[in-house]
C-alpha cells in the first residue's frame, strides 16, 4: 500500500509493519481470530446462547481462561456484560462493602473511584492519587473492606505490581482492572480476589464483555452482601452473574462473535505456553519500543521510572520541535493507525499498545516509521 499524506510524507513499503494497528483498545484482532469465526459462522453464529453449541463456547472459554492465569481451587471465572465500566458498578453494588480505597493515577482507575465515591450506600472512598506517569500505593487501614486499582493503567501507560497490601484487615479484598494488563502483564492469581477486564485489550477480541476471575473470598462477599438485602440492580447483580457463569451461561444475551474471538485468543496463548509465553512477547515488544526511545535524539519514554513502565501500553514523549500529533496523522494517513496519545493527557506524545497479538517485530517496524517520518517533516 502507498498512500500519499496531506504532508505528501509517504512512507516506504519496506518499512511499513505487516499489521498497522497499533490501538489500545479496540485493539488488533489476528486475521487467524477472524478466519475461524466464518468456519463456525452458519452453525454458532445466530443460535439460541442457552443451548449446547453456544455454552459449550462459554465453557472454552471459562476453561481457558482458569487455565491460563492457573486459578487455583475454588477461584471462579464470571462473565457479564457491559465491560469493564459496567464491573466497575457491579463491584459499587456487589463486592465493597462499605468502606473502599482506590488508588486513582489516570482516567481508568480514577473512573472506578468515582463511581464508588457517588453510590449513596457506601462510606467515604480514600483515594489515593498521584500525577499521571507514576503510581501511588495502598495505605491498609483497619476498616476498609475493599482496596482497588488498575493493573495497568491504559490512558498514561503505567504498570504495578498487582499484590496484597501486608497490614490490611484479614478479610480485606483486593480487586484489579486488568483490562489492558491481562494477558500482557505477569500476575499470580494468589494475589487478587478479584482481576476483571474486558475483551477488546489483551485479549483481541470484541468489546461489551467483563471476565471477572474471583477468589473463593470475593465468592462469599457477593452472596453475603447480597442477602444483607441490599438494592442491586438485576444487571448488575453478581451473585446471578455467578450463578449463571458456572452453568456457562450469561444474565442476558452476550456478543457471540466477541466470546468465540476471545476464546481462540485465549487458546492462542495456551497453545504457545500460556501466560509466560504471552507476557514475555510483550515484554520483547516494550523493549523494542523503549530502547528505541531511550536511543533517539527526540523521544523519551513519558513514564521516568522504569520499573513502572507499562509493557502493554508505551506513551512516549515528542520533542518542542516535533508535533506528535502530525506524526500520527502521517502515520494513520499510511495505513499505520492509533498512535494518537489519550486524549485527556493533553501531552505531545505517541501511545503505542503491545498487546500480545502485536508482533514484536511490528513494534520495531514502527519506530522505524516514526523515524522515516520525523526525517521527513525536518
Ligand atoms: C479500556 C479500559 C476500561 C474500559 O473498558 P470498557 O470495556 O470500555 O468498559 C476500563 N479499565 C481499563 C484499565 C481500560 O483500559
Amino acid at each position: 500500500m502507498t498512500t500519499t499524506t496531506e504532508t505528501g510524507i509517504k512512507i516506504p513499503i519496506d518499512l511499513l509493519p505487516n499489521d498497522g494497528r497499533f490501538g489500545s483498545g479496540p485493539s488488533k484482532v489476528r486475521p487467524e481470530q477472524v478466519a475461524s469465526l466464518d468456519l463456525v459462522s452458519g452453525t454458532y453464529l445466530g443460535t439460541s446462547h442457552r443451548q449446547k453449541t453456544v455454552k459449550s463456547q462459554v465453557g472454552r472459554l471459562r476453561e481457558g481462561l482458569r487455565a491460563l492465569f492457573e486459578l487455583p481451587d475454588g477461584y471462579e471465572v464470571v462473565l457479564g456484560l457491559g465491560g469493564a465500566t459496567a464491573f466497575w458498578e457491579v463491584a459499587v453494588f456487589g463486592l465493597i462493602r462499605e468502606r473502599a480505597q482506590m488508588l486513582s493515577f489516570g482516567e481508568f482507575g480514577s473512573k472506578f473511584a468515582k463511581a464508588a465515591s457517588i453510590a449513596p450506600h457506601l462510606g467515604d472512598v480514600d483515594i489515593r492519587k498521584s500525577d499521571p506517569g507514576s503510581a501511588p500505593v495502598f495505605a491498609p487501614a483497619t476498616g476498609i473492606d475493599t482496596y482497588g486499582s488498575p493493573h495497568n493503567e491504559t490512558s498514561t501507560g503505567v504498570a504495578i505490581n498487582p499484590r496484597r497490601a501486608p497490614g490490611a484487615d484479614a478479610d480485606a479484598l483486593f480487586l484489579f482492572d486488568a483490562t489492558s494488563g491481562a494477558a500482557g502483564l505477569p500476575v499470580d492469581a494468589g494475589s487478587y480476589d478479584v482481576y476483571y477486564f474486558s475483551p477488546q485489550k489483551g485479549f483481541a477480541s470484541d468489546g461489551g464483555l467483563w471476565a471477572a476471575l474471583m477468589s473463593p473470598a470475593a465468592l462469599e462477599r457477593a452472596r453475603s452482601i447480597k442477602e444483607s438485602g441490599r438494592y442491586i440492580p438485576a444487571f448488575l447483580d453478581l451473585v446471578t452473574a455467578i450463578d449463571n457463569s458456572v452453568k456457562d451461561q450469561t444474565y442476558n444475551t452476550p456478543a457471540l462473535a466477541t466470546i468465540w474471538l476471545m476464546a481462540e485468543q485465549t487458546d492462542w496463548f495456551l497453545a504457545n505456553g500460556g501466560l509466560s509465553w504471552s507476557t514475555a512477547r510483550s515484554a520483547r515488544s516494550a523493549r523494542n519500543l523503549y530502547d528505541w526511545a531511550e536511543a533517539s535524539s527526540y523521544a523519551t519514554p513519558f513514564v521516568e521510572d522504569e520499573a513502572l513502565r507499562s509493557n502493554v501500553i508505551g506513551t512516549i514523549d515528542f520533542d518542542d520541535s516535533i508535533d506528535a500529533a502530525q506524526v500520527a496523522k502521517t502515520l494513520r494517513a499510511n495505513g499505520v493507525v492509533d498512535t494518537e496519545p489519550y486524549r485527556k493527557l493533553g501531552r505531545n506524545q505517541l501511545r503505542i499498545a503491545m498487546f500480545p497479538a502485536i508482533d514484536p517485530d511490528d513494534v520495531r517496524a514502527l519506530t522505524r516509521c516514526i523515524d522515516f517520518v520525523v526525517d521527513q517533516m525536518r
